[in-house]
């Protein structure tokens, strides 16, 4: 059981005659005096140097007290130096403007270029209802992987800011949501569950990189998004919600920026007046909250965006270059180290390589619980070879030989964060890397000290993956690497593009965020793929246009919803069989304007040992659907398979 913990502190009680004391007790008291007259015990004995027997002898005579009081546990964050607001742009004063005069649970888009001051506009947002009296709640996708964003908050509000996510111990926890319940003006940061923290008095609720899909829960169940249930909490607590991003979702995009246009050609999202039963997304209040899309169209101080410079890695290799870098980044990476500059090199995976096969036999080496190949690992010299399972984490060491026929001719394929640092080390000795990602993050507060360090130019250049692109701000740097874009492009989900855009845009707005000029070097196989020309252009409203016509096509979200059934066992028969009682048992129940896909084996069948399929439920727009007897669902179901229901699930995976 969690209870408050306690701890010895001591108070000075003022006499004004301090003559039956030692010298050396007339010390302590100073040194009291000093820290404010009141310190923990335990910090006393240790500036003072002194025994408990000597505070004892000072308590008895009467010149302090000792009690216990309460120790609140929380997460200290690096003591931050005071921060004034800053003389907002026309676009961030609008902004702060519209959200001080929100009502009720309004909600608003705030849409604004990578480096526009979204941050500015948070704060200033929320100074004012603080002095209301109430809180403000912040969601951000990853806690570790933004203490720059933490740190902003800490130094305007100082203690008034607890942070809160799952990663916090179970005192941290009931200390911060004891601190919560007060009631107290506050500002709490957390990650997506944090938007069911107990915070009473809210006065807004703020999703900062609102299209991050680390805000939905896949596993373990309750499957949530917490855009979602923010949306559902604003109308409970009837407080306003803003949804922050340079590529908002195209959720969040339909339904607050297409509510303000004429032609309202997108309905899935607005309840339409003959509808007899409510949508999902009729709010709960009768009061009809109003939605408002603000963009803040520049980068502060008018800074350009960088300029996109496209590589066709086709044409490198044709022209005889067969490395992992095309001739333009290896000469702007000349150039860094020239000018002094930093950079950051963007790869989708960590690892050295994504798979390691044998070229006598063509035999992969894969993962025994998975089906999946195993990622090659090495860490630093003389550290062991792994070879590691980016689903399940199991790993072995790298064998001599091939296991099938015993061939030494292994060799790595495709490129990691790894591969990547040992070649820039190999072609550029005097450039200093950090590698970032979830290899060399692993330890507690690793990620700010790698990011310090950067920050504090003790390396050259930061390589890394997708943890890269969230909010980073560093005006030192001037050049982002992005090594090879086409990983991100292929992935099998009607989200790839959608995904593949918002990581791109954000890595490239890491560059030229100060006073130097950024540029951006964009590698790929496929120059002409409509994602990379959108981004080369920054063009979010064309793409996401164009990405709107093929959703509605097929009635793919936010253009109609999707519930995917998730089942998984250790026998593969059970699964399957489970699957197709499932899926013809909803085949049945199906009612107009449904569409059952599948059961069908999930894209990789096996993961830790067990085997997955999925039935997939797509439900035509602006359609009140009978939704099946999820009991009777269930009851199809044998122990030993186990089975998710994903409403809206991000992942079909
Ligand atoms: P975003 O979150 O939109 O990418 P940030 O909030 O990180 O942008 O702002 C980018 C940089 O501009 C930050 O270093 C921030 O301190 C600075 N900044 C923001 N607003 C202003 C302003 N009004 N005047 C001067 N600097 C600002
Ligand atoms: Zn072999
Ligand atoms: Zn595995």
């Amino acid at each position: 059981l969690t209870r408050p913990k306690l701890q010895k502190a001591v108070t000075l009680v003022e006499t004004g005659l301090e003559r039956d004391i030692t010298p050396r007790q007339r010390e302590i008291l100073e040194v009291l005096r000093r820290q404010g007259s009141d310190i923990w015990l335990s910090e006393l004995l240790r500036l003072c140097n002194a025994s408990s027997t000597t505070l004892k002898a000072l308590e008895q005579k009467g010149y302090i007290v000792i009690e216990e009081r309460e120790m609140l546990r929380q997460e200290q964050g690096v003591l931050q130096v005071a921060d004034e607001p800053k003389t907002l742009t026309a676009a961030q004063l609008q902004a702060v403007e519209t959200i001080t005069q929100l009502d009720g649970c309004d909600r608003v888009l705030l849409h604004g270029v990578t480096g526009s001051g979204k941050t500015e506009v948070y704060l200033q947002a929320i100074a004012p209802i603080l002095r209301q009296g109430k809180s403000a709640l912040v969601l951000v996708p990853e806690i570790g992987l933004t203490p720059q964003l933490t740190d902003r908050f800490r130094a305007r509000f100082g203690s008034k800011v607890r942070v809160y996510h799952s990663a916090l111990s179970d005192g941290e926890r009931y200390d911060t949501w004891r601190q919560m319940l007060l009631g107290e003006p506050q500002v709490v940061i957390g990650t997506r569950s944090a938007i069911f923290a107990p915070l009473p008095r809210l006065g807004v609720i703020i999703l900062d990189e609102e299209h991050d899909s680390s805000f939905k829960q896949d596993s373990p169940i309750p499957t949530y998004h917490a855009r979602t249930v923010a949306q559902w909490r604003s109308e409970l607590e009837n407080c306003p919600l803003v949804l922050g991003s340079a590529t908002p979702s195209l959720e969040s995009w339909v339904s607050i920026r297409s509510q303000k246009s004429e032609v309202r050609s997108q309905k899935s999202f607005t309840p339409t007046p003959h509808t007899p039963h409510p949508t999902p997304h009729t709010p709960l209040t009768t009061h009809h909250p109003s939605t408002h899309y603000l963009s803040l169209p520049e980068r502060i101080q008018s800074r350009p965006l960088p300029p996109v410079e496209v590589v066709d890695m086709r044409q490198e290799i044709q022209e005889g270059n067969r490395s992992i870098f095309s001739r333009s980044l290896l000469e702007a990476l000349q150039q860094l180290q020239a000018r002094g500059q930093q950079g950051i090199l963007f790869i989708h995976r960590r690892g050295h390589s994504t798979f390691v096969s044998c070229r006598s036999c063509g035999y992969v080496l894969e993962c025994p619980a998975c089906d999946v190949s195993l990622s090659y690992h090495h860490t630093e010299e003389g550290a062991p070879q792994l070879l590691r399972c980016h689903y399940c984490n199991y790993s072995q060491s790298h064998p001599r030989n091939c296991p099938e026929c015993g061939s030494p001719y292994l060799k790595f394929f495709g490129s990691g964060t790894q591969r990547v640092a040992q070649e820039i080390t190999r072609l550029f000795p005097q450039l200093r890397t950090i590698r970032f990602d979830s290899d060399t993050t692993r330890t507690k507060g690793a990620h700010r000290t790698l990011l310090t360090q950067f920050a504090n130019k003790e390396a050259d250049l930061l390589i890394g993956t997708q943890m890269l692109t969230k909010g980073l701000d560093l005006p030192q740097v001037t050049l982002i690497g992005v090594v090879a874009a086409d990983g991100l492009l292929h992935l099998p989900d009607y989200r790839a593009a959608e995904r593949a855009f918002q990581t791109l845009t954000q890595v490239a707005g890491r560059a030229g965020r100060g006073d130097d000029p950024g540029r951006v070097i964009l590698q790929t196989y496929t120059p002409d793929h409509p994602v990379i020309q959108a981004v080369q252009q920054h063009e979010y409203e064309g793409f996401v246009a164009a990405e709107l016509q093929q959703r509605v096509a097929l009635n793919y979200p936010p253009h109609g919803r999707l519930i995917l059934l998730r089942l998984s066992s250790v026998e593969t028969t059970a699964v399957e069989q489970t699957a197709q009682a499932i899926a013809s048992y909803l085949n049945n129940y199906m009612t107009p304007g449904w569409e059952i896909l599948g059961p069908a084996p999930a894209n990789i069948l096996r993961v830790a040992n067990r085997y997955r399929w999925q039935i997939l439920l797509k439900i035509a727009p602006d359609l009140q659907p009978v939704l099946p007897d999820w009991q009777q669902v269930r009851s199809l179901c044998p122990a030993n398979v186990s089975l998710t229901i994903d409403v809206d699930p991000l992942n079909l995976m």
